[in-house]
């Protein structure tokens, strides 16, 4: 059965009508309408209705940063949209029929790599995605893991430094400073501020004005040695996190997602290392494999609309 996937992000929406098997039949994307929730709400309404058109539908999956309940319906809050105990799904059942489901956007992407990526022959996975935050999607025993609540899995909130940086969630010290795409281009700031192997990364910097993803990533691809020991502080921090992680959920299978993960071996084997060094009791513990995403930018939407086809199955 075909299921529509929409992925509501900070500047697009993205949807596709997608298969059995993970494959995208055809895709849309539109900006996301600027910050009311109404409008935001029609964008998508629109966007199902000309997915569907001509089309056997089973249910639709929607993705989209915040705590969602375990239910799939209710947002609880969004850091972007004005929602606060959004009842969405009844909102979109109400509009579009058919059966809606709500997740997300983190662990819809974590979903998609688990039943079509790099996560498809393993039973438990872990999945950080590097962008500008860090989000966390963690698999076990064949199953998304929500939490009671729904909201578990938040990954880039876990404190990895006591007394640390300041988050964007009010608390200090959690994994989204230390292992973001935002904290690589200040630990790039720093490296370039200490001249030495920094030169390259502060000559940049004084011509474009300010250090951005696409020119520290540039660097990274070009080996300057300033750009790499950034990314290597930066994989360092997320060896370390994995190891908590694994100490408590013990996966088979580590996967790094969004734009960082592209350096990829650059990236894994700073992480491999730390990992090693944080394990416990090492040398007795089997060793999970660390690797790249494979599904990118289709992750979102792909992951929704297969969490919307489990819900039917289960609930049939
Ligand atoms: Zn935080």
């Amino acid at each position: 059965m075909h299921a529509i996937g929409i992925d509501i992000g900070g500047t697009k929406i993205a949807g596709a009508v997608v298969d059995e098997l993970g494959g995208i039949v055809r895709s849309d994307r539109v900006p996301t309408p600027a910050g009311d929730a109404a409008s935001l709400e029609s964008a998508v309404v629109e966007m199902i209705e000309g997915l569907r058109a001509d089309e056997e539908i089973g249910a639709v999956g929607v993705a989209a940063a915040g705590f969602i309940d375990a239910a799939q319906s209710t947002v609880y809050y969004a850091p972007n949209i004005d929602w606060r105990n959004e009842p969405f799904r009844e909102k979109l059942e109400a509009r579009v029929g058919g059966t809606v489901v709500v997740d997300n956007d983190a662990n819809a992407a974590g979903w998609a790599e688990f039943r079509f990526g790099a996560g498809r022959l393993v039973s438990d996975m872990v999945m950080l995605t590097i962008g500008t935050g860090v989000g966390g999607a963690i698999v076990a025993g064949d199953r998304l893991f929500r939490g009671g609540f729904g909201a578990g899995a938040e990954l880039g909130h876990l404190r990895v430094v006591p007394g640390g940086l300041a988050c964007g969630c009010g608390q200090r010290g959690c994994l989204e400073q230390y292992g973001s795409g935002r904290a690589l281009l200040r630990m790039a700031g720093e490296i370039a501020d200490a001249g030495g192997i920094g030169q390259a990364l502060a000559r940049a910097r004084a011509e474009q004005g300010e250090l951005d993803g696409a020119l520290v990533g540039g660097l990274i691809a070009a080996g300057d040695p300033g750009a790499v020991a950034a990314l290597r502080q930066l994989g360092h921090w997320l060896g370390e996190a994995a190891a908590s992680l694994s100490a408590v959920l013990d996966p088979q299978r580590f996967v790094f997602g969004g734009g960082v993960a592209i350096a990829g071996e650059l990236l894994l084997e700073p992480i491999r290392e730390a990992y090693l060094e944080h394990l416990p009791a090492r040398g007795y513990h089997p060793e999970p494999d660390f690797v790249v995403a494979e599904l990118q930018n289709d992750a979102g939407v792909v992951g929704a609309a297969d969490l919307a086809r489990v819900w039917v199955a289960e609930h049939a």
